[in-house]
């Protein structure tokens, strides 16, 4: 069995690709079984793109969303402010090449992350405040039609897979 694969964040599967060398898994039914059923594509957008583990924390700058910088406006920064914007934008590329090639209309992104968050973003004062807003690579994904949950969203995700699923059973039915 696959159905509709999956892009999922590396450090919700357990890899160490984290900014400070950390990950973040996730324990859940619904992904044990989206691994038993071969639909999993674990990928991390900034290592992607070229930044290496550990590297500097950075957020989005006020007044701009993942949205702007994928379409190279306003600048994603460290706390010691240097710009690493170059590496969101190509990180966040592949991504979307990657959904491209793979069919991909579904991802599961770590929530609040300036390259992954799909709902919320750090303000960009680096006081762990978060505003409205998506990151990077989820602005992109969302651009290319992949509808984007995060980890809190499994249940949610799982039913949007299922009418995937359903809808392309009932066109090769209908073929
Ligand atoms: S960019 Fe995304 S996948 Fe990579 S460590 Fe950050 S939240 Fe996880």
């Amino acid at each position: 069995m696959s159905g509709t694969k999956v892009l999922i964040s590396a450090c919700l599967m357990g890899e160490r690709v984290r900014y400070d060398g950390s990950s973040r898994p996730v324990f859940h039914a619904v992904l044990d079984q989206w691994q038993a059923d071969g639909r999993v594509i674990a990928q991390c957008p900034e290592t992607l793109g070229g930044l290496l583990v550990p590297r500097p924390a950075a957020e989005i700058e006020a007044g701009f969303d993942g949205k702007d910088i994928y379409h190279e406006q306003g600048k994603v920064i460290t706390k010691q402010g240097h710009n690493v914007s170059q590496y969101f934008v190509r990180g966040a590329r592949r991504i979307v090449e990657l959904v491209k090639e793979n069919n991909i209309k579904v991802a599961i992104l770590k929530a609040n992350s300036p390259s992954c968050g799909n709902e919320k973003i750090y303000t960009g004062t680096f006081e762990r405040q978060l505003r409205d807003g998506q990151g990077v690579t989820a602005a992109a994904l969302t651009e290319a039609g992949v509808k984007v949950f995060n980890e809190h969203q499994l249940d949610e995700a799982q039913r949007y897979i299922q009418q995937l699923d359903d809808q392309c059973e009932s066109q090769l039915e209908t073929a």
